[in-house]
């Protein structure tokens, strides 16, 4: 009965720029957090011998407000740390510049269905012993420059590594890091071998044993989407050369070189230097790792062309059952499905739930959407109306406007085919004038469509707005430009509330999607590096309209007991599936026990 984590007997760390927990926690923008939170809670559950580091930030990502037009202005967010976590005692320290860097960490417990605990920890460096630019360092997530980040990243991998040894972890086996953000956490693994080796420098050894502990998850399918930073910014960290690691001669840049030198196949310093001489968190992480995942068999695809040198497997993301079922889904479940919290598979039992109660349980969630929509905008929405429902970073490539293509195509489907709204929610990073000038288009169309396709934005979407959206709105919509979404996790959370998805074929979608039994595709399915050519948006959006009109209003309005089959479909064969406790089981076989 370890409930506790009396036991620092914990084998597995896991490494995130970001953790969601709790709504009114900041310590998350998006996805990434978002599957961090979801992965550790399925560990818990599952009583893997995990524990997780993040860092805190005591201003979070933060509160977005939308004016008249749906011009995006940023507030810091209000939060007390205190009323969370418990601060522990263990402190240590990280050097930036001819600093040391003090820190300490806060606890955060997450508990699983058997009780079981995995504990989260979160770095403060907010001690009044540390300058004002250290203390800074958490203060906001993916703020500042590019040289803020570096330094912050410094205390997620190497102060990180240096708290879990103060606060006694000393049996882990693995590290995994969700993303680059954390690849420096191998470099203060290789110091460490050093030492106990009783050298002061880096041999091929130290290497071979650093990545046989390191695990690494890659989530952007872009190059340009991978943290790199000038090898300048490094000596600017470490400018004395005998500090770094605590090792006498090592310099961090000489430290580097010798990693990317022993790994044969990465391409060599001096292209590194023709390519602009940056150190590149992700081929950093790649060439000190063990393991090497995609959240997606088309994202596995995907990287495994952006670095044919490495070999990259893939473990498809999923969302944690018991944290993104609605309650009237989780009543539902309950009564017939009694194991499903501890055991998600037996979601495939949705098949034989009574129709009509699948029905009132996806009422009761519209009911409860429909009144977050009145209370945030005053906005009155007909509950009998088709909801369709996009939720997401906005940013270009998810192409939240793409339905809003042709807006007199969408009055004449209204008019032909049956009424729908739509209910839209999501930031834009306060850097992407891009993702900035979606909302204001959406806000436009807004304006134009009022009287024949309502639609609403919803400010400040979070974990509980995400909560509500993909619960209680009858389509989840999903248009990504091919082949950028590596994953995407939402559409997942829509079918465990029998929410179908008409999505564009990538990311999960390509497996969880079967043609008019889960959902429906907005084209046909692609090929990555298909001649890269990006896929056309007017088709899209044609094909988009063409299934919303031909197939699926026609469905809803007028053969509803076949669109239920769909609804259960979506749980039975996508809900039981696409889940964290199916993918964490994935981890521990393939990478955590490897
Ligand atoms: C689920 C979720 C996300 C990630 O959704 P994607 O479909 O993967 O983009 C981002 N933000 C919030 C608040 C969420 O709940």
């Amino acid at each position: 009965m370890a409930n506790h984590v009396d036991s620092t007997k914990r084998l597995v760390a896991y490494f995130s720029m970001e953790i969601a927990l709790e709504n009114a926690m900041p310590t998350y923008s998006g996805g990434l957090g978002v599957l961090a939170g979801d992965t550790i809670r399925a560990a818990a559950d599952l009583r893997l011998p995990m524990v997780a580091v993040s860092l805190l930030y005591r201003k979070g990502y933060f509160t977005q407000r939308l004016a008249e037009d749906g011009t995006q202005t940023e507030e810091p967010v209000e939060w007390r740390v205190e009323d969370f976590m418990v601060e522990e005692q263990a402190r240590a320290s990280v050097p930036i510049e001819n600093r040391r860097v003090e820190i300490r960490c806060w606890r955060y417990p997450v508990k699983g269905v058997r009780s079981f605990e995995v504990p989260v920890y979160f770095l403060d460096a907010d001690l009044p012993s540390n300058a004002e630019f250290d203390r800074n360092l958490t203060g906001t997530l993916y703020g500042g420059d590019s040289y803020y980040r570096l330094c912050q990243e410094v205390l997620l991998g190497i102060g990180g590594v240096r708290i879990l040894r103060a606060l006694g972890y000393n049996d882990l086996t693995r590290y995994h890091m969700n993303e680059g953000h954390a690849a420096l956490l191998a470099l203060e693994l290789l110091g460490e071998e050093a030492q106990k080796a009783g050298r002061t420098s880096i041999r091929g050894a130290d290497i071979e044993k650093v990545r046989s502990k390191c695990v690494f998850t890659t989530h952007t399918p872009v190059p340009a989407g991978h943290d790199r930073f000038p090898m300048e910014y490094l000596t600017r960290v470490f400018p004395k050369q005998t500090e770094f690691l605590d090792l006498k001669d090592a310099s961090s840049v000489d430290l580097l070189k010798r990693v990317l030198q022993a790994e044969q196949n990465f391409p060599g310093l001096e292209e590194a230097a023709r390519r602009g001489a940056s150190l590149n968190m992700t081929q950093l992480a790649l060439s000190l790792s063990t393991y090497v995942n995609g959240v997606a068999k088309q994202h596995g695809e995907t990287s495994r062309q952006m670095f044919p040198e490495v070999p990259i497997e893939a473990i498809t993301n999923g969302v944690h059952a018991g944290t993104w079922t609605c309650p009237a889904f989780q009543q539902l479940f309950d009564r017939y499905i009694p194991s499903w919290r501890a055991d998600n598979y037996s979601l495939r039992g949705a098949l034989g739930l009574p129709a009509e109660e699948v029905w009132a349980a996806h009422l009761i969630a519209k009911h409860e959407l429909l009144e977050v929509v009145r209370t945030k905008t005053g906005l009155k929405f007909d509950p009998e109306i088709f909801t369709i429902g996009f939720a997401r970073r906005a940013t270009g490539y998810k192409r939240a406007d793409l339905i809003l293509a042709d807006l007199d195509r969408l009055r004449q489907i209204a008019k032909n085919a049956g009424p729908f709204q739509i209910i839209y929610a999501g930031k834009a990073h306060p850097n992407d004038g891009g993702g900035k000038d979606i909302i204001r288009r959406i806000f436009h169309a807004k304006k134009a469509l009022r009287k024949t396709v309502p639609i609403v934005f919803l400010d400040d979407y979070n974990l509980e707005v995400g909560g509500k959206i993909t619960s209680g709105v009858d389509l989840w919509l999903n248009t990504p430009q091919f082949p950028l979404e590596a994953s995407g996790t939402s559409g997942m959370k829509a079918a465990l509330n029998g929410v179908p998805s008409l999505s564009i074929l990538d990311g999960w979608w390509v497996e969880g999607h079967i043609e008019g039994v889960t959902g429906w595709s907005i084209g046909e399915p692609r090929r990555a590096g298909g001649g890269n050519v990006p896929t056309d948006s007017q088709e899209e959006a044609e094909a988009l309209y063409s299934k919303l009109e031909g197939v699926i209003l026609p469905l809803y309005y007028n053969e509803r007991s076949r669109f239920l089959e769909v609804m259960q479909h979506a749980i039975a064969i996508n809900g039981s599936f696409f889940n964290t406790q199916r993918m964490v089981q994935q981890y521990t076989t393939d990478a955590y026990l490897r």
